[in-house]
């Protein structure tokens, strides 16, 4: 349902909070590019970005590895991937401020995905589905890849799919801070604060309203419309109100490697046995499977996942790699959605005015500048128009009817 009587005023000062039209919790990727969008649809609306740590010390965008590919095995991912890489490609045009060029340092030497005869199916299968997507993959097999990629040990590989244009890496907490620097530039307004209540009352029909929501320091904020997006900790923010939203804040940590050997023309590449590694500046950086899958570990790296035997089997696919050396390593937290590994965007199922916009699982900073643009459509005017998002909407969670994501990296 279509945002109602939105103000027809510009945005009020920061102090004004007596009327928001939207309120968006939560200032990451999601929360900022959303806020972005709404102002470009519609400049007079008052839309307010409400966050705790504007330093974004464990925020998922702060902490992530920014790399975008088009090897989905979900339709709507893949044109969530399109837009993307068309909107990184053209950021200046979408998000500079006073004329100012942005460089995200995008590149596109593609991802490979390498499957072992067993997996050869499926990615044959996902190979299938990309293709008639318009994602441009080509299938190699082993004798092709060990031309392409000298550096490769393919034994043990039965194919390869590697991504021919639209695949590749960008600095993602620059996109991020292009999106909030250009959002905060068209009138929305800026409110630090932790979101400690939300108000709801019945609206008839068995929905609900979000009223407004009530922050750590006793300040009350009322909207018009209601924007969940905060990230990792999107379901523990709507914990008191019984909505279903299997999100979690899973612990993936990324290791710095230097390897004395260059690894020419190097793509993004996920080995049979799982582990990820890809160049970044002068060194690469890698992730495995992890260790411990509870939620809500805290935010150190885990070391033992590159212990002596991880090392090896590095070591077996890149033989470079014998000689490498551990830089230093970080954490994150993808915010998992456990019941399909799928992002969850649109309305809340039972509510006539909040929103959701999170639980991409480790796939969100290449899809932040379609997502957003399709909830903001849905905020607007009712549903998404550029790219129909609906199949990942609330209700499949509710109706127990998972859309499984089965390219799920680490
Ligand atoms: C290690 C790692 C690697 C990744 N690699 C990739 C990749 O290669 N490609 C890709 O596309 N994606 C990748 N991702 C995923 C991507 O980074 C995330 O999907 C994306 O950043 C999520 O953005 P977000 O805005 O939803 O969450 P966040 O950036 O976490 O933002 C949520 C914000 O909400 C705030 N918040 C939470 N609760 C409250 C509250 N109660 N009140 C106020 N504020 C609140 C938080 O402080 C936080 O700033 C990776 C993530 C990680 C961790």
């Amino acid at each position: 349902m279509p945002l109602k009587n939105p103000s027809s005023s510009f945005a009020p000062e920061s102090e004004d909070l007596d009327r928001i039209d939207v309120a968006i919790i939560g200032a990451g990727v999601m929360g900022a590019a959303t806020a972005y969008w709404l102002k470009r649809i519609n400049p007079n609306l008052s839309v307010a970005l409400i966050e705790r740590d504007y330093s974004f010390s464990k925020a998922s965008s702060t902490l992530s590895a920014s790399s975008i590919r088009q090897q989905f095995s979900c339709p709507v991912n893949i044109q969530l991937s399109q837009f993307g890489i068309q909107f990184l490609r053209t950021v200046s045009d979408h998000l500079s401020c006073a004329g100012e060029a942005i460089d995200l340092g995008l590149t596109e030497p593609g991802y490979l995905y390498l499957a072992s005869t067993d997996q050869e199916p499926s990615l044959r299968a996902a190979w299938d589905i990309q293709s008639r997507h318009g994602a441009k993959i080509a299938l190699l097999s082993a004798a092709e890849l060990a031309k392409r990629f000298p550096w490769l040990n393919t034994d043990g590989i039965a194919l390869g799919a590697l991504g021919l244009t639209g695949e590749g890496w960008f600095d993602g907490p620059a996109l991020h801070q292009a999106f909030l620097r250009k959002a905060l530039s068209l009138g929305v307004i800026k409110i630090q604060g932790e979101v400690k209540a939300i108000r709801c009352e019945s609206s008839g029909q068995d929905l609900r309203y979000a009223k407004s929501v009530c922050l750590a320091d006793g300040r009350e904020i009322t909207c018009g419309a209601l924007v969940n997006a905060a990230g990792a900790w999107s379901s523990s923010l709507v914990k008191d109100l019984e909505i279903e939203l299997p999100i979690g804040a899973a612990r993936r940590t990324v290791f710095v490697l230097s390897c004395p050997t260059p690894l020419t023309d190097c793509p993004l590449l996920i080995d049979t046995t799982g582990f990820w590694l890809r160049p970044e500046g002068r060194f690469l950086i890698a992730g495995m499977d992890p260790r411990a899958e509870e939620d809500d570990l805290p935010l150190d790296p885990d070391y033992s996942e590159l212990d002596e035997a991880q090392w090896a089997v590095l070591a077996h696919r890149i033989p470079a790699l014998e000689a490498m050396r551990i830089e230093r390593a970080w954490a994150g937290y993808y915010e998992m959605n456990h019941f399909d590994h799928n992002a969850v965007i649109g309305p809340l199922s039972g509510f006539e005015n909040f929103y959701c916009i999170a639980g991409f699982s480790g796939h969100g900073m290449q899809h932040a500048p379609g997502a957003a643009l399709a909830l903001a459509e849905w905020i607007l005017n009712g549903a998404p128009q550029t790219i129909d998002v609906r199949p990942l909407g609330h209700d499949r969670i509710v109706r127990g009817k998972p859309l499984r994501e089965l390219n799920v990296i680490g």
